[in-house]
């Protein structure tokens, strides 16, 4: 985006005022964390989402709620803390705000209470995307989510800058695709793939497919380097 021309500014937003010609003048904290201020055309707020649950009562239930994010907190198998109510999607507790996820934890619920199925939705492994102009995907851990759950220093994190063949021609885009792999230093096992690329989203799910297919329910490093790939594509670089 930066290549682009978009200017970025690492900072900390304190209050928006209108300006008389209709404007939006931002007063921020910038890198010097002196107050700074510039003005806008137009801004778009990307703060996610918050559940509002006052209209529903469910305070005089008694559930078990986040105390910062007001959602509700539920198990693996997406119940509550009331035994007879289930809660999916984004107004559940450490749960992607992505709508296929919310549908697959949805048909999966019904199944298990409606079918008897056993099945119970697999929140780790969700592919995601970002369609930013280069686009960002990733799925599994990322390096903070790999030391929660390993320890420092307990996996490997790989990552290279390349250039793939279809840039090959322009002159203008550099080495600025990337790929991170985040490896159990115990196993193996890679636990975690961020790609920043062309169709990153696309490639992302298609690969992960793919390696499932071919080694079962997790991946080795070790194994991805004894592959030979096509030149100049992510795994050739990986
Ligand atoms: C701007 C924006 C962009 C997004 N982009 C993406 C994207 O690109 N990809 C992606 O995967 N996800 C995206 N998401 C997230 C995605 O929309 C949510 O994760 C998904 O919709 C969650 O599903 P849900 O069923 O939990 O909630 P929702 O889809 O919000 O459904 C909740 C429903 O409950 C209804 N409702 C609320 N209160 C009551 C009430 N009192 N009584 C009855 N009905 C009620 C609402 O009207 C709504 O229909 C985006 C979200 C936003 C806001």
């Amino acid at each position: 985006m930066q290549s682009q021309g978009t200017e970025f500014i690492n900072s900390i937003p304190h209050s928006i005022e209108k300006t008389p010609t209709n404007q939006k003048k931002v007063l921020y904290e910038g890198s010097s964390k002196t107050p700074e201020s510039a003005i806008f055309d137009t801004i778009l707020l990307a703060v996610g989402r918050s559940p509002d649950f006052n209209l529903l009562n469910l305070k005089s239930l008694g559930f078990s709620q986040d105390k910062n994010t007001n959602k509700l907190i539920v198990n693996e198998a997406d119940c509550t803390s009331i035994s007879n109510i289930f809660c999916i999607g984004d107004c559940a507790f450490q749960r992607p705000e992505l709508t296929p996820s919310a549908i697959m934890a949805g048909r999966l619920l019904a199944r298990r209470l409606f079918a008897g199925s056993k099945t119970l939705m697999d929140y780790q492994d969700i592919a995601t995307t970002v369609f930013t102009p280069l686009e960002y995907a990733c799925v599994g851990l990322s390096e903070e989510k790999a030391e929660e759950k390993l320890g420092k220093g307990e996996f490997s994190v790989y990552h290279t800058y390349f250039k793939p063949l279809e840039w090959s021609f322009s002159s203008e885009k550099g080495d600025q695709c990337y790929v991170k792999v985040i490896v159990n230093k115990k196993d193996q096992k890679v636990m975690g793939v961020h790609y920043l690329g062309p169709n990153a989203g696309e490639v992302i799910q298609v690969s992960f497919e793919e390696f499932l297919f071919y080694f079962g329910d997790f991946l080795e490093k070790f194994k991805i380097k004894n592959l030979i790939f096509f030149e100049k594509t992510l795994y050739f670089f990986l």
